[in-house]
């Protein structure tokens, strides 16, 4: 399929496009059975989605992999088509240890090359081989970094052709202006991914990354999983919300759609994760109704400022 840049892209500063609607592939491994994640992917791409985002901490890459190259081989796509993000994680952050962090993934995934490489969190952990690195009283073990060291070692992966393009993820306005105004930055941020839904709009990271030609891509759209152990529940929950409920219901669609759509709407790409066919199916059909002014005001107007994913590291 044609990703067309009205609909399905819009453009990156470097001449790459990012497609406007993602899957999500974080499924909680103590909660999701081996093999969904495979599953998920290949009904996604038969329904249309061309954006996969992913990550080595997800440890289902080998699985989303796979899926992206049966459909290729099997001719409903061509690795062009696709656009899968990956992601450096925390212990990967001094410079000598990112391009093997990089092959790790693409030779989980065996893929040539990533289509976006971003690191996930602005934070270091120690290196090695515990990707949740805590002492013996559980206190995180952190490690001291140079986050523009780590971009210079992405954009070294980038000249090699190992990624298209390079972003960040759960960057603050402080932390994003570190590598533009990086002496010498040969590749800049094309994105930031962050938390972003009604209920946590992103006003002025929006307008800071707008101004600076840096595509939001909005996680958790959808308001997350009610997972306890990672997600802020005094934060009621998103797709019971009044207002979305009474916009899905003019629109025969569901909140979820509405959800979605509001982001969409407003330029943020969205990544919903969902392993269910229907609900995959359900999340790529919000192509076909527009949301008017008001409405987008009054979702808008839900804003609380408070995070599902509260990164508590
Ligand atoms: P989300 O997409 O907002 O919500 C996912 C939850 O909603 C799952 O429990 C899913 O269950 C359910 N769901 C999906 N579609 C639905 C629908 N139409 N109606 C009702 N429920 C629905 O939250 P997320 O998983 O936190 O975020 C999405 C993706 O963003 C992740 O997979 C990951 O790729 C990325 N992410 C990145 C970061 C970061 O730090 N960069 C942090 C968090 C997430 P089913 O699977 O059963 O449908």
């Amino acid at each position: 399929m044609e990703l067309t840049a009205e609909k399905h892209s819009i453009p990156l500063s470097d001449g790459n496009s990012i497609p406007l609607m993602g899957l999500g592939t974080y499924g909680d491994p103590r909660a999701t059975h081996k093999g969904s994640g495979y599953e998920a992917v290949k009904v996604a791409i038969e329904v249309g989605y061309r954006h996969f985002d992913g990550a080595l901490v997800y440890f289902n890459e080998h699985e989303v992999g796979q899926a992206i190259r049966e459909k290729i081989a099997d001719g409903t796509v061509k690795r062009e088509d696709i656009f899968y993000c990956g992601k450096l994680w925390n212990t990967f952050h001094p410079p000598a240890l990112v391009r093997p962090a990089l092959e790790k993934t693409l030779k989980t995934l065996q893929l040539d090359y990533v289509d976006l490489y971003i690191v996930e969190l602005p934070l270091a952990f120690k290196p090695g081989d515990d990707f949740y690195p805590r002492d013996a009283n559980g206190k995180w073990l952190y490690h001291e970094t140079d986050l523009c060291a780590t971009w210079e070692a992405l954009e070294a992966c980038k000249d090699a052709g190992l990624v298209k393009s390079l972003g960040v993820s759960n960057f603050n306005k402080r932390q994003l202006e570190m590598i533009l105004n990086k002496p010498g930055l040969k590749h800049r941020p094309v994105s930031n991914q962050v938390e972003c839904h009604p209920y946590f709009t992103q006003p002025k990271l929006m307008e800071y990354c707008q101004q600076n030609d840096i595509v939001i891509v909005g996680y958790s759209p959808l308001g997350t999983s009610r997972d306890e152990s990672w997600v802020n529940l005094k934060c009621p929950p998103l797709l019971e919300d009044e207002l979305l409920v009474s916009v899905a219901k003019r629109y025969n669609k569901t909140t979820a759609q509405v959800a979605l759509r509001f982001n969409l709407q407003r330029g943020v790409v969205v990544i919903p994760k969902s392993f269910n066919p229907d609900r995959i199916r359900q999340n790529f059909e919000i192509f076909d109704f527009s949301l008017s002014e008001d409405e987008m005001k009054a979702i808008e107007r839900l804003n609380k400022n408070i995070r599902f994913v509260e990164l508590r590291m």
